[in-house]
């Protein structure tokens, strides 16, 4: 048997870092032939002459001239998105690996799925903004999603083949990140936000965490995932990150999948599947663990996981909507440009701002067209609202 063919999009990152340890740990069957990243030019570099692979991508043009010169000849170097591309293309990949952040991983994710390859997907972003097209995409050319997540890896693994009507219930774990237990402050500094207990993660998910959007956006990714409604996908939250997540079937069986957190697991599994090797990650001893706690998620404290589910109801273009601005609103508080209670209020008025101007848009099935222009309205309006938002804060000092 050949050994399996790897890209890392997102190489320098939390998880494409994680992805070279587990392709190292896999040598023996694994061979990273790409990696890609936006332009963090010396950290790739580096990535590129330790790992070798043949390809490597920058997305930024002005990263990848830098690049070259750091390169020499001996690496295929390519940039922009259609670098991305032509890798899916050209390089006879087996497995993707995606982990860029936001949306423009979702051409290169559609070439894959439409060659039929496998995508281990970490930027759950394209499932909520795209997920319906994607999951079409797919199940139409043979092409395998993987999800590059704790909880959403758990469910994947509990549900195990097993035929998704037998489901009652898929019950989502959450940390609670760092402000369950004393409420959400107004006002808060970045550096308090990216404290999360118990994972080490890149920024705009430790601020997915605080808010609880990331749970909802894990919520809309279960729903376009598996394919089921979105009243039995459900969430609890759980301090110690321990149940990955739950499935709980129509026998009142629950299934649970539990390991050490450490997100070297679902890269593993979604590198071996549907085989069972060993992996980095050390096991779990239960005698160690004192308790397994579980608790109802004070939802009045965060907003933000109701106005994911409204999203959720209204259709595919309201979470690709809500998708866009949430990005904008993160960002713009990881930039010291707006509060941290700032992040749901441009989000609700975005969203109500798409359906008070977008009434008929909301088809069930919209078009990759459809999904991409809405998006640029949302991170257009959304951005409006940052500067709304930032001269209010002005005018209060
Ligand atoms: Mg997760």
């Amino acid at each position: 048997m050949g050994q399996t063919r790897v890209a890392i999009f997102g190489s320098t990152g939390s998880i494409g870092r994680s992805a070279l340890e587990v392709i190292t740990h896999l040598s023996h069957r694994l061979k990273l032939v790409a990696i890609a990243a936006h332009r963090s030019v010396e950290q790739i570099c580096a990535q590129a002459h330790r790992y070798q692979p043949s390809q490597v991508v920058l997305t930024d043009p002005v990263a990848a001239q830098t690049a070259r010169k750091m390169l020499g000849t001996k690496f295929q170097l390519l940039t922009g998105t259609q670098g991305l591309k032509e890798v899916v293309e050209t390089s006879n990949i087996d497995i993707l690996i995606m982990a860029m952040t936001g949306t423009v991983g979702l051409i290169p994710v559609m070439k894959a799925l439409t060659l039929g390859k496998r995508v281990a997907l970490a930027t759950k972003e394209i499932l909520v903004a795209y997920g319906d097209i994607v999951m079409k995409t797919a199940r139409r050319y043979e092409g395998e999603l993987l999800p590059v997540d704790s909880e959403l890896t758990a469910l994947y693994q509990c549900l195990d083949g097993k035929e998704i009507k037998t489901v009652r219930r898929m019950i989502l774990t959450a940390s609670g990140g760092p402000f369950w237990q004393r409420g959400q402050p107004d006002d808060v500094k970045v550096s308090a936000v990216l404290n999360h207990p118990t994972w080490k993660m890149g920024k705009k998910i430790t601020v997915d965490s605080a808010t609880m959007m990331n749970k909802g956006l894990e919520i809309i990714s279960a729903v376009r995932l598996f394919g089921v409604p979105f009243q039995k996908v459900a969430t609890i939250i759980h301090p110690e990150s321990i149940v990955h997540s739950l499935i709980e079937f129509q026998d009142s069986s629950i299934f649970a999948q539990l390991s050490t957190p450490d997100m070297r697991l679902p890269i593993h599994y979604c590198l071996t599947y549907p085989e069972r090797l060993p992996s980095l990650v050390k096991p779990l001893r239960l005698e160690a663990i004192s308790s397994l706690r579980f608790y109802p998620i004070p939802r009045r404290q965060f907003p933000c996981l109701a106005l994911a589910e409204r999203a959720l109801r209204t259709g595919p273009l309201a979470t690709c909507v809500l998708n866009a601005a949430n990005e904008v609103a993160v960002q713009a508080f990881l930039q010291n440009e707006i509060a941290f209670k700032s992040i749901p209020s441009i989000i609700r008025a975005t969203l109500n701002a798409f359906n008070a101007q977008h009434p008929k848009l909301n088809t069930q099935c919209p078009s990759l067209n459809a999904l991409r222009k809405v998006e640029i309205w949302a991170l257009d309006f959304a951005r409006s609202q940052v500067n709304r938002h930032k001269r209010h804060n002005k005018n209060k000092e």
